[in-house]
């Protein structure tokens, strides 16, 4: 009765759609005795839209849904008892709610599924839109979209939606992410909740069939992880150069003149590390890609593979230049308040009573004024050329510049930045670094080590850019291939692109 019943209705959807020419999807993934033809047409116009379950995601998506003016009916255990349910939503059994729409939305955790094998015959041919997460990686054996899959065969699985969070949903998608990543086995199906997605003012990106679905649930699992190697990164900078400068400015006074200098540590010490691990920081920014650059000229060729370890922390680019901004932000703050510091306050009055007491007068040193002024200058600049480089890599802005610009910013800005901030931390150092009294315990200050690797990015950068080499590289990474430089036979079996600079 149900396969007449539903000949019937497949008859009737093709007379319907030829006569009034509404665009009509046959899904070839359904199996041929549950084939199911979606009106699709009638779903992008407000269509009848279900949703299992009335918990915080069904709630908000049945929201954005009814603002869109699509019709909501939830599917609940308990339609009388639901509460705070968005106006204009109608609430049911499940059996009842997924009468009349097509697409049905699971806002149901994946431990709950078990109700849906008895809906199985009602679903046939249904999309069924997973978006179920995981508390942890490797949770279950299968995705939930595949287990989903197995749990009601005849309805058609679409995994999307799992990576956006109900508040996003609710804050009307604008503060968060927007991406709705949708995989499935139909076409059309997924065509089908892509026009939902659109409808949102969402958008909806394809990533494949139903196999991808573990990989969409993992995404939500993820912490930073392109932060992990920044992060790491700058906490252990920021330990040895804190470590150092205690050992040299305090150990050393306590151990030499027994003197406890260990308040020092709050601000003095901190505003030394700051700025130390922002240099290195930067520099390790512009690192990655000088080294490339070197790679592709020994090799002769752009089509052979950075190691793993360069692909990586040049994907990490990004995260390491706004951690050293970081850094950077904090050595300005920790600066601007050492006119109030009590330590300062008390070595000036000492400085101004010895010259009364001795009737001395300060000489005004034309060379200090100049240093102290470039110093501070150099600083200034390099610190709001800093800040640029941060703005332009939000993603608001950076989708606002065309590749060009934004090349232009991140490279030619990003080296002009990292050669002030050095030419600020040289002026710093003036003629320290040949006092000997600036080396205690034969150590330099740790300004002069955090200078070693901007020097060394700087010095390749002078080499990049010199005629020969820049056209060299400029060919190479046009196309061009030195004569028997070609790709590496190993290069085949690696899965990764070589990342264009
Ligand atoms: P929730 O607030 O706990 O709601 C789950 C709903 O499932 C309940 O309100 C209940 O609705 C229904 N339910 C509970 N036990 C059931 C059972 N034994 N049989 C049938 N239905 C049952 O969870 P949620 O935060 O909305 O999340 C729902 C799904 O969306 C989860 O799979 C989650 O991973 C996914 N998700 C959530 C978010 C989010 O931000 N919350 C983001 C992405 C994905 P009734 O009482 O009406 O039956």
């Amino acid at each position: 009765n149900r396969r007449l019943f539903r000949s019937i209705k497949v008859g009737w959807l093709m007379v319907h759609e030829v006569l009034i020419k509404k665009p009509l999807f046959i899904c070839a993934a359904m199996k041929p005795d549950s084939v199911a033809m979606m009106e699709l047409g009638g779903l992008h116009k407000q269509g009848a839209v279900c949703i299992f379950g009335t918990g915080n995601f069904g709630r908000s998506l049945g929201f954005r849904l009814l603002q869109a003016g699509y019709e909501v009916t939830y599917g609940s255990r308990h339609p009388g008892k639901s509460a705070l349910l968005p106006k204009g939503a109608k609430v049911t059994t499940h059996e009842e709610a997924l009468q009349e729409a097509q697409v049905i939305f699971l806002a149901v955790h994946r431990e709950q599924y078990g109700f849906l094998a008895s809906l199985s015959p009602a679903l046939e041919g249904k999309v069924l839109v997973d978006i179920s997460n995981n508390v942890r990686r490797g949770q279950y054996p299968e995705s939930n979209a595949e287990y989903l899959r197995k749990l009601v065969p005849g309805a058609v699985v679409i995994k999307a939606f799992n990576t956006i969070s109900a508040w996003a949903l609710q804050a009307g998608g604008l503060d968060a992410n927007r991406q709705v990543l949708i995989c499935g086995d139909c076409a059309s199906a997924k065509q089908a909740v892509a026009d939902i997605a659109h409808g949102l003012g969402l958008a909806p990106l394809d990533r494949g069939s139903l196999r991808a679905a573990s990989e969409l649930e993992d995404i939500p699992l993820q912490l930073f992880p392109l932060w992990r190697l920044p992060l790491r990164l700058g906490a252990g900078l920021l330990a040895a150069f804190f470590t150092y400068n205690v050992i040299r400015d305090v150990v050393h006074a306590h151990v030499t003149d027994g003197k406890d200098r260990s308040f020092r540590i709050m601000i003095s010490l901190a505003n030394k590390a700051f700025p130390d691990v922002a240099l290195v920081m930067l520099s390790l920014c512009y690192l990655p890609g000088a080294m490339a650059a070197v790679l592709q000229l020994r090799n002769g060729t752009k089509y052979r593979c950075f190691p793993d370890w360069l692909d990586r922390w040049m994907l990490c680019r990004k995260q390491l230049g706004l951690l050293a901004l970081a850094f950077a932000v904090l050595h300005v703050l920790y600066t601007l308040v050492i006119p109030i510091r009590y330590y300062v306050f008390y070595r000036r009055a000492t400085v101004y009573v010895g010259l009364m007491q001795e009737n001395k007068t300060l000489e005004f040193n034309n060379v200090m004024a100049w240093r102290s002024d470039a110093y501070l200058s150099m600083g200034m600049l390099g610190f709001a050329l800093f800040v640029l480089l941060g703005i332009t890599s939000l993603p608001s802005v950076s989708n606002s510049l065309n590749w060009r610009e934004f090349g232009f910013i991140q490279s030619k800005l990003g080296h002009t930045t990292l050669l002030l901030c050095t030419a600020h931390t040289f002026l710093y150092g003036w003629d320290n670094f040949l006092q000997p009294s600036a080396y205690k315990w034969l150590t330099p200050r740790s300004y002069m080590l955090a200078l070693v690797v901007p020097c060394v990015v700087l010095a390749l950068k002078a080499v990049l850019i010199t005629p020969c080499v820049d056209r060299a590289v400029g060919r190479i990474r046009q196309g061009w291939e030195r004569e028997g430089k070609g790709r590496a036979p190993e290069d085949n079996a690696n899965n990764h692109l070589p990342l264009i600079l």
